[in-house]
C-alpha cells in the first residue's frame, strides 16, 4: 500500500493506473476504520484495479457545537485496516492540501439544495454545504472512475448522486447496503462513544426500522401511524436516546410523505444518546404489487 498526503503524487499515480488502462475506484472516509468502510473497500476491489481510500476529517462538515474536536482518530490502525483490505493508495491530506490556506479562505461551495433542508441536513445546518463540497474536491484530487458511498448516510448518498449527475462529475457512484453488528445496530465510527447501558438501547434504531418494514409489509400505509409506532418503540426500549426525528420521506426529493406511503420512500432517523448522535434508514421500493426494502 502506498500511503500520500500529497495531490499531485496522488494524481499522478491516478493518471498512470488510468492510462494502462487500470479502473479506479475511491472509497472516501473519515478513518475511525470499521468492517462498514471495509466493505466499501471490498466492492471497489472487486469492480477496480487500483483502490483509493481517503482519510479525512472534513472540518466543514461539522457544526460549531458538533465532534470535530473529539472524532475519532487513530491513524495506525487505519493503515493496518486498510492495508489488509488491500487499499492501494492510502490518501490522508492535511487541512491545508484540502482548505488551502484554511477552511476560512474558501469561498466557491456547493449549493446542496433542497435536498439539505430534511432530516440531517435540517438537523445540521451547513453539514450537507460542507458535505458535497469536500466530495467534489476528493473526486477531483482523485479523478477516479467509481466512487463508493454507504447507505448508512443515505442522505448524503442521495445528494452526492444528484451532484454528479447535476455537474455532470465523470464517475460512477456505487452504494453499498449499510454493514450491521450481529443484533443489528449499524457500524458507525461513533458506536465507540457509547457507555454499554446506551449502546444496549442503541439497538432500539433497527427494531424500530424493523417494525416500519413489518408494517408495510403487512398492508399499513400511514405515515402517521408507521412514525409513532417506531417513537413509542424507542420510547419504550432505550429511555436513555433522545430523539431527533423519525421521517417518513420521498426517496427522490426527502419532501415528508405526510399522508400515505404509496411511492418509493426513505424512512430514516437520528437519536442520541448523551451527546452521541446515532442514525440509520430503511428504504422502501414498491415494484408494481411488490414491496422491497433494503
Ligand atoms: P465516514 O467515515 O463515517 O464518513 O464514512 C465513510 C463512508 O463509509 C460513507 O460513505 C459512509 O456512508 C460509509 N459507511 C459508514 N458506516 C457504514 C456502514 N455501517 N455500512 C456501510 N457503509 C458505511
Amino acid at each position: 500500500m502506498h500511503e500520500t498526503s500529497s495531490v499531485l503524487e496522488l494524481r499522478q499515480l491516478v493518471r498512470a493506473a488510468r492510462a494502462g488502462g487500470d479502473a479506479v475506484g475511491l472509497v472516501p472516509t473519515m478513518g475511525a476504520l470499521h468492517a462498514g468502510h471495509l466493505r466499501l473497500a471490498e466492492v471497489a476491489g472487486e469492480e477496480n484495479e487500483l483502490v483509493v481510500m481517503s482519510i479525512f476529517v472534513n472540518p466543514t462538515q461539522f457544526g460549531p457545537h458538533e465532534d470535530l474536536a473529539r472524532y475519532p482518530r487513530d491513524l495506525d490502525r487505519d493503515r493496518r485496516l486498510a492495508q489488509d483490505a488491500g487499499i492501494d493508495i492510502l490518501f490522508v491530506p492535511d487541512v491545508d492540501a484540502v482548505y488551502p490556506g484554511g477552511a476560512d479562505e474558501q469561498v466557491v461551495w456547493i449549493d446542496p439544495g433542497p435536498l439539505a433542508a430534511h432530516m440531517e441536513g435540517a438537523s445540521r445546518p451547513g453539514h450537507f454545504r460542507g458535505v458535497a463540497t469536500v466530495v467534489a474536491k476528493l473526486l477531483n484530487m482523485a479523478l477516479p472512475d467509481r466512487a463508493y458511498f454507504g447507505q448508512k448516510d443515505a442522505q448524503q448518498a442521495l445528494l452526492v448522486t444528484r451532484m454528479v449527475q447535476d455537474l455532470a462529475f465523470p464517475v460512477e457512484l456505487r452504494v453499498i447496503p449499510t454493514v450491521r453488528e450481529p443484533d443489528g445496530l449499524a457500524l458507525s465510527s461513533r458506536n465507540v462513544y457509547l457507555t454499554s447501558e446506551q449502546r444496549a438501547q442503541a439497538v432500539s434504531l433497527h427494531a424500530a426500522l424493523q417494525l416500519a418494514r413489518q408494517m408495510i409489509a403487512s398492508g399499513e400505509r400511514s405515515s402517521a401511524h408507521i412514525t409513532a409506532a417506531m417513537r413509542a418503540l424507542i420510547g419504550r426500549d432505550a429511555p436513555a436516546g433522545r430523539i431527533d426525528y423519525v421521517e417518513v420521506a420521498d426517496l427522490a426529493t426527502l419532501v415528508p410523505l405526510t399522508g400515505s406511503v404509496k411511492a418509493d420512500a426513505l424512512i430514516a432517523l437520528a437519536v442520541s444518546f448523551g451527546s452521541t448522535r446515532l442514525i440509520d434508514n430503511l428504504i422502501v421500493r414498491f415494484q408494481g404489487d411488490e414491496v422491497q426494502f433494503s
